[in-house]
């Protein structure tokens, strides 16, 4: 058996990751166990997505030492975004940086980039503990410490860690959050969302759209130089029938439903198909225990907030776990996580509850929801509070702060 470490983390996915190193940081110990092999953890494969990122986010992947290790062509940025309702040309609401010193809304960066340089930092960290290919077996969080039994290969005898906090990391799904008896409020929103890259002819001036179309909604975010980030949202059967089509034909059906703004588009690369469905849990901590990234909060990612929500997760759970210490306090002690519980679940419900209307209403085609749509639009385009609301959310300040580091 190992020593005793502060936090055993399952999952080192962008979260567990984040989380890992934030923690190695601050000068506690953890561990963190995936069912990967190292090799794809290393170099993961690109899986489609591309991630907008929100300045507190990028604050964090700073303070973290990850945004630096990102290469120029990697990290992609949006000055304005506009949204479309219909057949419409013209947007019908638009947002744009506001403030001294902010030239940017957000940025865009590959998920797989992202994983690549979280697992990269944390293997240069020598404090963090990385094991691959873990079966975990067991989590057993007693009051005073922390069990849990893993395998690395069947067969091989099984191992046990000890720690003071056990932290889930370990996706949507997780298995985790299931041992902890931790219910989750499940969403499945019966829509596949297809993502990919496409080149194309004219420049994106770096701008984002997203196009809530009646059958299809179409989001098309700016990478770098003429390609872009593009996510078709549709209902299974069509998104299957998308998923089949011929590239240049479906090639043709973007660029069309774009009404060809950035002039004749082409696919680079594979379609990833992702069925839509949300999660919420219902408690983010327990005994010795907590939530953090998508296990916490699986967000439907029309509103581009999961990963920023998992960064929020992770700094909040440090800074909790730091103040804690600084108050001689047990960092697994049920005061100290209800800290952390009170703080991400009020940056996390209204978005989640607020992206899930909005996916909602733009998912059906009846006149009742058409009509909503446009007088939201119109509503949220001519209200001057509710757009520099939104833009703050974006451009905000914020993000990880390690006692001592300057962000
Ligand atoms: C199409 C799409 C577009 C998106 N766009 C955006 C965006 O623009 N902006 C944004 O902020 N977010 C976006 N997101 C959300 C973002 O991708 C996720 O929030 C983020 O990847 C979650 O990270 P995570 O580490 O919590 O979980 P994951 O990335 O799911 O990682 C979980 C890790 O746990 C491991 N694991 C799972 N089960 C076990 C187990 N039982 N034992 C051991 N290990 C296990 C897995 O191998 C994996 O490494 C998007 C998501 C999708 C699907």
């Amino acid at each position: 058996m190992q020593q005793e470490r502060d936090a055993l983390i399952v999952g080192a996915g962008p979260a567990g990751l984040a989380l890992a190193i934030a923690l190695t940081d601050a000068g506690f110990t953890a561990t963190v166990l995936d069912a990967q092999p190292r090799e794809a953890l290393a170099a993961p494969l690109e899986d489609g997505r591309d991630i907008a990122l929100t300045h507190a986010s990028v604050a964090t992947l700073r303070a973290l030492g990850l945004w630096q290790r990102l290469l120029p062509e990697e990290i992609g940025c949006i000055r304005e975004a506009r949204v479309i309702d219909g057949d419409r040309q013209n947007a019908a609401l638009s947002f744009s940086p506001r403030g001294p010193g902010t030239e940017v809304l957000g940025w865009i960066v590959p998920n797989h980039a992202l994983r690549r340089v979280s697992f990269a930092a944390a293997a240069d960290r020598p404090g963090l503990h990385l094991i691959d290919r873990a079966h975990v077996l067991r989590v057993a969080t007693e009051p005073s410490h922390v069990e849990l039994d893993f395998e690395t290969s069947p067969g091989l005898p099984q191992q046990q860690l000890q720690g003071r906090l056990f932290v889930a990391a370990d996706s949507r799904f997780s298995w985790s959050r299931k041992q902890l008896g931790i219910a989750a409020d499940m969403h499945d929103f019966g829509r596949i969302m297809i993502v990919c890259r496409m080149q194309h002819e004219l420049p994106h001036h770096d701008v984002a759209y997203e196009c809530f179309g009646y059958e299809r909604t179409l989001a098309v975010l700016p990478a770098v130089g003429h390609v872009s980030s593009v996510v078709v949202t549709a209902g299974a059967a069509a998104a299957e029938r998308l998923m089949q089509l011929p590239e240049s034909e479906f090639a043709l059906l973007v660029e069309r439903q774009f009404r060809s703004r950035l002039g004749r588009m082409q696919l680079a690369g594979k379609r990833f198909p992702y069925p839509l469905v949300a999660a919420y849990a219902r408690r983010f901590v327990g005994q010795r225990s907590a939530l953090v990234g998508d296990a916490a909060v699986g967000m439907h990612p029309v509103t581009a907030h999961g990963y920023n929500l998992g960064l929020q997760s992770v700094a909040s759970l440090v800074h909790a776990l730091c103040a804690a210490r600084t108050a001689h306090r047990d960092i697994g002690d049920a005061a100290v996580l209800a800290g952390y519980e009170r703080a991400h679940r009020r940056d996390s419900a209204p978005v989640y509850h607020g992206t899930n209307a909005v996916a909602r209403l733009y998912a059906s085609t009846g006149a009742p929801q058409r009509l909503a749509r446009q007088l939201i639009l119109r509503g949220a385009q001519h209200l001057p509070p509710l757009k520099a609301a939104i833009t703050a959310r974006l451009t905000g300040r914020g993000g990880l702060q390690l006692p001592g580091a300057a962000v």
